[in-house]
Order: C-alpha cells, then sequence, then structure tokens
C-alpha cells in the first residue's frame, strides 16, 4: 500500500462540552476514494472540516500529505492540497463564475490573471459549464453553482477534495450532472473523502466506505461489505433508511 496522504490519530474534538470526534483513527490512501456515511450529528462534516482545519481539534493528530496540521503557518499550506466544496455551493454572489474561479490561484499562488483564466476556462469546460463563464452564480441553476464550485476547488491545483454533502441542497434533477463531475475526477485518480447519501455514488465510486456514529467510525469495509452484510446492527438500520 502507498504511504497514506491523510493520517489522523487518536483525533478528539469537542464543542463545549460535546464531545462530537472520540479517538477517530483513519488513514487514507493517495488516489483512494472514500464515502462517508451516518446519521446526521454523527460527526461527518466536523471530521472532514478537520482535514483542512475549518475546524480546531483539541487532541490527536492530523497529517496531511505529510504536513502536520499543528502551526498556523502549515495551515497555509495544507489549505492549498486540500479544496473543498460545501453542500451550499458558497459562491461569491457579486463575481463571475471566471472570477470566482480565479480568485484564489491569483491571490494565494500568485498567479497572472491571463494564467489564471486560461485554467479557469479549462476546467469550466470540464466541468461542462464554459459557455457560462460571464454569467453570476444566481443566473445558474443549482446544479450549475454546484459544478463552478468543483472548478473553482480544482483551480487550486489541490491533492485531495473534500465533498460535504454536495447534492444534498439539488432539485432530483441536477443530482446527476453534479455526480457525474465527481465521478470524472474519481478516474482521473483524485484522493477524494465525500460525505454523501447517494449509496449509487458509493457503489460505483468508492474504495472504502466509512460508517460514522456518534462521533466513532463504528465500521469500514468495501461498499459491497457495508450494504450487503456489515458488521453492526444500526449500519444496517441506518442504510435502509437512506436507500
Ligand atoms: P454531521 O455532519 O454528521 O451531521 P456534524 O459534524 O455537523 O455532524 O455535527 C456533529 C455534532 O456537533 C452535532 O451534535 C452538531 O450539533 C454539533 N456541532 C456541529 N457544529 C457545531 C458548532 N459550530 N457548534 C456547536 N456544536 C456543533
Ligand atoms: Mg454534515
Amino acid at each position: 500500500m502507498s504511504k497514506a496522504i491523510i493520517q489522523i490519530k487518536g483525533l478528539n474534538k469537542w464543542f463545549g462540552r460535546l464531545h462530537v470526534l472520540r479517538e477517530v483513527n483513519l488513514e487514507v490512501a493517495a488516489g483512494e476514494k472514500l464515502v462517508i456515511v451516518g446519521p446526521s450529528g454523527s460527526g461527518k462534516s466536523t471530521l472532514i472540516r478537520c482535514i483542512n482545519r475549518l475546524e480546531e481539534f483539541q487532541q490527536g493528530e492530523v497529517v496531511v500529505d505529510g504536513i502536520p496540521l499543528s502551526s498556523a503557518k502549515n495551515l497555509e499550506a495544507v489549505r492549498r492540497e486540500v479544496g473543498m466544496v460545501f453542500q451550499q455551493f458558497n459562491l461569491f454572489p457579486h463575481m463571475t463564475v471566471l472570477h470566482n474561479v480565479t480568485l484564489a490561484p491569483c491571490k494565494v499562488r500568485g498567479w497572472s490573471l491571463e494564467k489564471a483564466e486560461r485554467k479557469a476556462q479549462e476546467l469550466l469546460e470540464r466541468v461542462g459549464i464554459a459557455d457560462q463563464a460571464r454569467k453570476y452564480p444566481a443566473q445558474l441553476s443549482g446544479g450549475q453553482q454546484q459544478r463552478v464550485a468543483i472548478a473553482r476547488a480544482l483551480a487550486m491545483e489541490p491533492k485531495i477534495m473534500l465533498f460535504d454533502e454536495p447534492t444534498s441542497a439539488l432539485d432530483p434533477e441536477m443530482v446527476g450532472e453534479v455526480l457525474d463531475v465527481m465521478r470524472g475526477l474519481a478516474e482521473s485518480g483524485m484522493t477524494m473523502l465525500v460525505v454523501t447519501h447517494e449509496m449509487g455514488f458509493a457503489r460505483d465510486v468508492a474504495d472504502r466506505v466509512i460508517v460514522m456514529d456518534q462521533g466513532q467510525i463504528l465500521e469500514q469495509a468495501s461498499p459491497e461489505v457495508i450494504f450487503q452484510n456489515p458488521a453492526h446492527e444500526r449500519t444496517r438500520v441506518f442504510l435502509q433508511r437512506v436507500l
């Protein structure tokens, strides 16, 4: 097995007195696709947000591509390696699609506008919305906005992509177009951690499914095992609700 690109050891996090991550241990290999499932409130978002330090944690170690997330200095470096896509696209409403995609590479990577725009056009083509580059987010459908959000994250050339319920806010007819973009990204070899209830996607794309429950990893296995023969009754109950 190749060396883990993400190493999480003994991770504990509290919100006030609420213990939301309990002794989480997880290693992710470069190129691996993980799907994270579990009931609402089980800590899925918090776990992936700890990987780019959108959340602080009180105990444990998170190392991303060899960079420990312990000092503020490393934080910058890690954020460059890790892209994130949220449920609510979080695009800048007052900027065009193109500007949304070029902003971070210009600011953080110091690219010229010309270079950033060339790259952005390529990415917008890749996610199937090259013709929307001059529009504003509000002029786009939810599915298109989420594809812009994916292009924006990819513009930083991350090694890892985190997705937090990327299709949960979409009308049903737009879910497929976003999942297709994510499938394409998976085929390109990207390391991906995806929180989703889209079990078809999990079945097709995941190397491993992580089941979270009450701040812990309840079990983890291939999609086949999780869907057909889970070790825990609670996994079975959860899957019956979402399938
Ligand atoms: P999931 O993504 O699995 O639904 P979360 O990681 O969002 O779960 O939340 C885990 C627990 O932490 C929940 O009990 C939630 O209410 C709590 N929580 C999440 N964010 C905050 C916050 N900013 N402040 C206080 N509690 C929070
Ligand atoms: Mg969540």
